[in-house]
């Protein structure tokens, strides 16, 4: 955990206090009654490790950021999730020292299960993918069968991993859920984020992003 931390920008928002809350907010989505003893331990550590490195070495600009400066991140990953890939990638090298490897108790089986389900799961949580993924959510949800106790029934792969793939999503669109004094907070900070970027934008001559421009935005409207 300190080496992941340490892997964690100083940026305005996505350091790894923002992890710490994504991975706060996923243990809290995991102890639904509606999802009692629906997941597998593997499955339960999986979303936690998902959510502690889903944002790491973020450099604080957005996706198409990245692709519009020609950076080599875009570069790298084909402008494809270029966030996601990376902080994925940059987990999974420090998964491969021995030092820190913290699943070097785990089967091959149960590693490549868990390579897999974070994959997917880290993915999912490219703000691009979000109209796909809440379609997809509200078709199960009004075909889904629910257990006579209210415990959802989740039978295949493709069921399991879309609900996670909705909780890491969730947990990390969570801030209007907590306490004003809290999301305002968490408000302030992804604002400076976006602000120092539409700073970089203007200097370099790019046209600046929605909601980054520090002259011209309406917080309200961006939390909406
Ligand atoms: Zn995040």
């Amino acid at each position: 955990m300190m080496t992941l931390e340490e892997h964690y920008l100083n940026v305005p928002y996505h350091n790894s206090l923002h992890a710490a809350d994504v991975v706060q907010s996923v243990h809290v989505l995991l102890l639904s009654p509606a999802l009692d003893s629906v997941f597998t331990d593997l499955e339960t550590l999986t979303a936690l490790f998902a959510a502690a490195i889903h944002d790491v070495d973020h450099p604080g600009v957005t996706n198409q950021y990245l692709i519009n400066s020609s950076s080599e991140l875009a570069l790298m990953y084909n402008d494809e999730s270029v966030l996601e890939n990376h902080s994925l990638a940059v987990a999974f090298k420090v998964l491969q020292l021995e030092e820190t490897d913290i699943f070097v108790n785990l089967t091959k089986k149960q590693r490549q299960t868990l390579r897999k389900m974070t994959i997917d799961m880290v993915l999912a949580t490219d703000m691009s993918k979000h109209m796909s993924l809440l379609a997809d959510l509200k078709t199960m949800v009004e075909t889904k069968k629910v257990a006579g106790s209210g415990v959802l029934l989740l039978d295949n792969y493709t069921e399991r991993i879309q609900v996670l793939q909705n909780m890491l999503h969730c947990a990390d669109l969570s801030n209007p859920t907590k306490r004003l004094d809290i999301y305002k907070r968490w408000c302030e900070s992804v604002m400076e984020e976006f602000f120092q970027q539409g700073d970089k934008e203007r200097s370099l001559g790019l046209d600046i992003s929605p909601m980054c421009d520090r002259y011209n935005a309406t917080i309200e409207k961006s939390q909406i």
